[in-house]
Order: structure tokens, then C-alpha cells, then sequence
């Protein structure tokens, strides 16, 4: 069981399903361009999905080890808003989506950006190289009544004290209402399940001892080492 605690509170929320959307910022689009092929703004939400175990929560991240040797040497970030669902819906209108939401969390997609590139080469899922143990850390959740505009915040992330993500919610393509309506009608959503809704550009490659600090305005900060 995998519970983060609600902020000003004694309570926790156990968490269910981790929805992730891909591809939300145009400017974290772009940083995959190559001279020879140029990535396309999505047309509907790119969903993924990591196991429940990616948001056990430490001041720490490690890369898994098999047969006595990390999977990856390309460790990344990516600082997103996180969507906590606060009752069950499925087919949710996009006009009452918000009511769906009991708060918001910041949280870092971690990816190990060497073996999703290989998985995509070979057209096979990449749940491995997203869904890692501890590959989805989340701040506190802050009950929504704290948050006047989610889609209006800033959203930082610093390494080492050097910023690397500099960004505003208000720059995603898909908006929070149409992510609650499109993933409930595909999947249903279920109070306590959580929604990255996808990191601006600034991604960056992580190594040993580096220190990251994300922020999002009013709803919290994460603090994780690399080790
Ligand atoms: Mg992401």
C-alpha cells in the first residue's frame, strides 16, 4: 500500500493508478528534434502508466540494478503537476471534471532516457524505463481549495542550485479538465489515482550526488539526491 500524506492534515491518501501524459509542453517537445525528424504536438493525450511502487516517496533515487549492474546511465528529470483524484467517475464531462480532483502534488517523472530510447527503436513498451521502483516521487498533496488556479502556476526545477525547468502550467496543450474527461472515458479514474500531467523543456541527464529541487507555485517543493 502507497499512501502520501494530505498537507495540514493527519490524513493520507492511498494511491491507486498512475496516469502519466507525454508530450504536454511544446517547448519539452521540441528538445527531441533531430536534423532529420521533428516530433509533432500530440492530437489526442499521450497516456503511460507506472505501477503504484514508482510513487513510494524518499529524499533519494536510485537506477535499479540487475545481475549487479544499473540498468541506465542516463538518469532524467522532468518536474510535473500531479493530479490527485478525489472520486470515482468514468466518462467524466469535461465541465465538471474539476470536482473530480480532491488536490495537487509536485512530482518528477524519473526516466531513464538510454533505455526508453532503445524499447522505442525496437517498438516495444516503455514501462521499464518509466515505471522503475521510486521513479515517480510526489510532494505532500495540497487539498484543491489551496490552489486558486492550477492552470496558472509556476513550475521550477532546480539541479544543484542551477534552474533547469522554468515553466507555467498555463503552457500545457492539453488542459487539465480534457486529461480528467479523456482518461476517465478510456480507463475510469478512481479516487486516489494520480495524473503527471506531463514536464516542460529542461530536461537534463542526473548523475551521482546531484541534488534536485522542484517547486511548484503554492502547491509544494521535493527535495531528491541522486545517489
Ligand atoms: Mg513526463
Amino acid at each position: 500500500m502507497v499512501e502520501i500524506k494530505v498537507k495540514g492534515t493527519d490524513e493520507k491518501l492511498r494511491i491507486e493508478n498512475i496516469y502519466c501524459i507525454g508530450r504536454n509542453y511544446l517547448e519539452h517537445i521540441k528538445e527531441f528534434d533531430t536534423p532529420e525528424k521533428k516530433l509533432e504536438a500530440p492530437k489526442e493525450p499521450m497516456v503511460f502508466l507506472k505501477p503504484n511502487t514508482a510513487a513510494i516517496t524518499a529524499d533519494y533515487i536510485s537506477i535499479p540494478v540487475l545481475k549487479g549492474k544499473k540498468i541506465s546511465d542516463n538518469l532524467q528529470n522532468e518536474v510535473e503537476l500531479v493530479v490527485v483524484i478525489g472520486k470515482d467517475g468514468v466518462s467524466i464531462p469535461k465541465e465538471n471534471a474539476m470536482e473530480y480532483v480532491y488536490g495537487y502534488a509536485v512530482g518528477i517523472d524519473f526516466t531513464l532516457r538510454d533505455v526508453q530510447a532503445a524499447l522505442k527503436k525496437e517498438g516495444m513498451p516503455w514501462a521499464l524505463s518509466k515505471g522503475f521502483l521510486m521513479s515517480a516521487p510526489v510532494s505532500e498533496i495540497v487539498k484543491k481549495e489551496e490552489v486558486k488556479n492550477a492552470e496558472n502556476l509556476c513550475i521550477r526545477l532546480k539541479l544543484n542550485g542551477e534552474i533547469k525547468q522554468d515553466a507555467n502550467t498555463s503552457m500545457m496543450i492539453f488542459k487539465l479538465p480534457y486529461l480528467i474527461h479523456y482518461i476517465s472515458s478510456i480507463f475510469g479514474l478512481k479516487k486516489g489515482d494520480m495524473i503527471f500531467t506531463g514536464t516542460p523543456a529542461g530536461i537534463t541527464k542526473l548523475n551521482s550526488g546531484d541534488k534536485i529541487e522542484a517547486e511548484i507555485e503554492t502547491v509544494g517543493k521535493l527535495n531528491v539526491m541522486v545517489v
